[in-house]
């Protein structure tokens, strides 16, 4: 066994179906009493009815959550947390709601409990970005881990097949870099294999079916692992590609790791042997790479950048930014090998 460190995440976590009635004693169970409960306009009506179900102890809602954490928003959220004397947030929804709770723990150090209806995996890290000026900076605190993350089976049913598809891809993507971070461990790889094999055999049946309750399962349980790799340790190539091709061309989160995660993981294999294994017994086939494509391609996921709106002349602009600080990854970082690979994700070739 090799030498490791391992820092156990703080999070406490229920997970099952009909959780989400357990949100109120699990307020409770703490010293909160008046709980700000957030999410994005598009789930208001979530918003609404979890605040209903704490009654009294839901103090506010603010349903106006938006991707990458403006600093705007959360100034306007901020403002409403103090005037109604919350103590607490509640995020229910996907990265952008989590985020919006976790911007406003960092000003206030109020409690979180997150209720996740993605499976980005937000809720079980220490990290925020947040945009201003259409600039994202992100940061790793303490305050910003989530106290309680309920996940509840119930509340992905309604996340629709193209969304859960992109969504796990995302996920995934955190599990495979957890499985060549320079600070990775045998516990968190152990959760990176078990979180791609649920997310690789759940996700085709959830396209077939949105509504299939088992696959739901596998995938949000998947996903809380996935969650853990992200919070847990490095990320590395494939996720630093992913934040500068979203920042330069405004692209799509979990579209653009859905198309990048093939070729990333292609660039790195030769120098992350380990990694490959754990992919060819996660999801079958002799080729790591290859089979994250034909998942995707399984999935009817994006499988180009072309496709998700990024220019052909900025290949070489995004390859640049992708070198410019050094910082971990298995195989070192070749400018023209990683121009190719964008090149060849651009065009939504097969990795090689
Ligand atoms: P999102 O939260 O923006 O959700 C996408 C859309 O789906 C929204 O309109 C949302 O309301 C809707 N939605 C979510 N769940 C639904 C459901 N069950 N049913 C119906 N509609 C639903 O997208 P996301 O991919 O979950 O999160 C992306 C954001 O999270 C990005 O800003 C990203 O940077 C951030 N993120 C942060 C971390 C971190 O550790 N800090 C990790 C992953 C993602």
């Amino acid at each position: 066994m090799e030498t490791f460190v391992y820092n156990g995440l703080p999070t406490r976590v229920i997970f099952g179906s009909g959780t989400a009635a357990r949100l109120r004693a699990e307020i409770e169970r703490t010293p909160c009493r008046r709980a700000f409960v957030v999410g994005t306009r598009e789930q208001a009506a979530s918003v609404d009815a979890v605040a209903a179900s704490l009654g009294p102890i839901a103090v506010d809602t603010f349903a106006g959550a938006a991707m990458h954490t403006p600093t705007d928003v959360t100034q306007s959220a901020l403002e409403r947390f103090k005037e109604c004397g919350a103590d607490c947030t509640v995020a229910v929804g996907g990265g952008s709601a989590v985020g919006l709770g976790k911007a406003i723990a960092l000003r206030t150090d109020a409690m979180q409990f997150v209720l996740p209806t993605t499976y980005a995996g937000s809720e079980m890290t220490p990290i925020l970005g947040e945009t201003e000026n259409g600039v994202k900076t992100t940061q790793r605190s303490p305050k910003v881990q989530p106290e309680v993350a309920i996940y509840d089976v119930d509340l992905t049913l309604t996340l629709p097949a193209k969304l859960s598809t992109t969504s796990g891809m995302n996920a995934i993507a955190h599990a495979v870099e957890a499985l060549y971070a320079e600070d990775r461990n045998p516990i968190i790889s152990v959760m990176a294999e078990q979180a791609i094999t649920a997310l690789g055999r759940a996700l085709p049946v959830i396209v077939a079916n949105p509504q299939d309750r088992p696959a739901r399962s596998d995938a949000l349980y998947g996903a809380w692992l996935c969650g853990m790799c992200l919070g847990s340790v490095g990320m590395a190539l494939h996720h630093k590609l992913c934040h500068v091709l979203g920042g330069s061309f405004d692209l799509p989160h979990a579209e653009t790791h859905t198309v990048v995660l093939p070729h990333a993981f292609a660039y790195n294999a030769a120098a992350a042997p380990a990694a490959e294994q754990v992919l060819r017994r996660a999801l079958g086939g002799n080729d790591g790479a290859r089979a994250l494509f034909d998942l995707a391609g399984a999935l009817k996921a994006p499988t180009s950048l072309r496709s998700l709106g990024m220019p052909e002349d900025g290949i070489d602009h995004a390859a640049d930014l992708a070198v410019k600080n050094p910082y971990w990854n298995p195989r070192p970082l070749e400018r023209q090998a990683i121009r190719d690979l964008i090149a060849g994700a651009w065009a939504g070739e097969p990795p090689v």
